[in-house]
């Protein structure tokens, strides 16, 4: 393959926060990219429609750009094969499925969602779902149904027997036996495609040479070279980043660390210090080097030297290396201005003196009144994060609430906060009193600050999320099964699916 033809994707869905592991991910498709003179493609995957927001891509695209990645093609800057939003494509997708029913290798499955439940209950432990009961409608009563109007998604058909081969360019050959892979569904009932589907198509329509993503879609693979075969498609080749781990090797989850973009950019880490950082995860600099620039990245990288043992992103080696930008990059002018740049500035200033002056006795008390809105974190008393009348383990389990319910929060303002911990405290039966004192400690570090609702705004989403959640580590933590559980009851109890 020429040069030029390196062309490498990065294929976030917006359905939450901009994740370091989407950083991650554009970094090293960027660099191999740059390396090889080719293009990096932005491509926004919003087919789950109950999920993807223009917020979140908004943050996504944000959130890349203020870590300084670019890309030659994508839904914002366009490109010769637009669109860049799985959305606009739908009629591409349509084709191809059409396609792979007239060839017999896909078919229309009009099973209920009961029958389908009441599969996956009898099927208990084992690892199929799907029962192929649709596969054998001859074809032609299909597509009368389908014409019909019945209700119907579209599954791939996956040989019974046999088994899949593939490379990945960092761990050689993989097989996976095709009985334990299911008739996947392609395009859902609303028409829109699935992830597999679109991903498929889009990966060859882009002219996609590299797929380079985490290693958690390496399980879809086999369903993916099944499709590039139908369609008579030569596959691109894999390459899957080894999961970023918390310290303790669990995969990097936000309840044990920060994982969003906003709350770095938020807490006062730099740009280039994360995106460093990140180039430092499962990669590393010829001669040990951990400072360098994204160009000293691209002059010396290797796909093949990319390291599968699990790298820990670890908040304090992060830590660290800002402090050597800082210390080494900038002079105190400078530095003045990343100040200003990140919080001390007049609008956030001022949004804190109106909170503020109604409790200064002197100019003096601003230092200490105001200090947790210019740190990074905050070192709450573990005995005031309890709620009145509760112990640790109840008081955890409704600062949880308080963080989901958070999340769900599309604008967020002082308003926004206190409308959502009212309704929290209306629904778990609490005074609102009672929520929100733990939360001043969560937040501000102690039981005397300014107003709640308003310093959550000034901080920000992830900021505010992550003091929450800090508190919750403070009482202990909860373990994944424990969240699991408080998840269902959770979902039960706000009515949210
Ligand atoms: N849309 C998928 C995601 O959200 C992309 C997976 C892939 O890169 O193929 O991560």
């Amino acid at each position: 393959m020429s040069q030029s033809q390196i062309r490498t994707r990065l294929a976030p869905s917006p359905t939450g926060d901009p994740h370091v592991g989407t950083a991650y991910q554009a970094l090293f498709g960027w660099v191999w990219a740059r390396k090889n003179g080719g293009s990096f493609v932005l491509r926004i995957e919003d087919t789950d429609r109950e999920r993807s927001s223009q917020a979140s891509e908004r943050a996504i695209l944000d959130s890349l750009r203020w870590l300084g990645l670019s890309w030659d093609e994508g839904p914002d800057v366009g490109g010769p094969y637009g669109p860049y939003r799985q959305s606009e494509r739908l009629e591409v997708y349509r084709e191809h499925v059409q396609r792979l029913v007239d060839q017999g290798d896909a078919y229309p499955c009009f099973c209920s969602r009961e029958r389908l439940a009441e599969l996956r209950r009898g099927r208990k432990g084992a690892v199929t779902g799907y029962d192929g009961h649709c596969r054998g409608i001859p074809p032609e009563e299909a597509r009368r149904r389908v014409e019909a109007g019945e209700e119907h998604v579209v599954r791939m058909k996956v040989p019974p027997e046999g088994e899949c081969v593939f490379t990945d360019l960092l761990r050689g050959e993989i097989r996976k036996e095709w009985s334990t892979v299911d008739d996947q569904v392609i395009q859902k009932a609303d028409g829109y495609p699935t992830y597999h589907l679109a991903v498929v198509v889009d990966d060859h329509l882009m002219g996609i040479s590299h797929i380079i993503r985490g290693e958690e879609w390496i399980n879809s693979v086999p369903k993916h070279v099944l499709l590039y075969d139908y369609l008579g498609w030569e596959p691109p080749v894999f390459c899957h980043l080894p999961l970023l781990r918390n310290p303790d090797k669990s995969k990097l989850s936000k309840r044990k660390n920060p994982t969003s973009i906003g709350f770095y950019r938020d807490s006062g880490f730099l740009p280039e210090a994360l995106l460093n950082y990140l180039g430092m995860m499962g990669w590393s600099m010829a001669g040990g080097g951990e400072k360098f620039t994204p160009q000293q990245m691209v002059d010396s990288f290797r796909l093949e030297d990319i390291n599968l043992g699990g790298p820990v992103f670890d908040v304090d080696k992060l830590r660290w290396l800002n402090a050597k930008y800082i210390r080494e990059d900038y002079g105190p002018g400078e530095l003045v201005d990343l100040l200003q740049d990140w919080r001390i500035n007049r609008p956030t200033l001022e949004a804190i003196a109106g909170m503020a002056q109604g409790r200064l006795r002197t100019l003096g008390d601003w230092g200490p009144l105001t200090s947790f809105f210019f740190a990074d974190e905050v070192d709450p008393d573990p005995e005031l994060l309890l709620l009145k009348g509760m112990d640790g383990d109840d008081s955890r389990e409704v600062l949880q609430m308080v963080v989901w319910e958070l999340e769900r929060l599309r604008e967020f303002t002082a308003e926004s906060v206190g409308r959502c911990l009212r309704d929290t405290a209306e629904t778990l039966d609490v005074k609102l009193r009672d929520l929100t004192a733990p939360l001043y400690v969560a937040i501000s570090g102690s039981t005397s600050s300014t107003p709640l609702f308003g310093s959550m705004e000034v901080l920000g989403p992830d900021v505010s999320r992550m003091r929450i959640r800090r508190a919750i580590m403070a009482l202990g933590g909860m373990s994944n099964k424990k969240a699991k559980k408080l998840d269902k009851r959770y979902r039960k109890l706000f009515g949210r699916r």
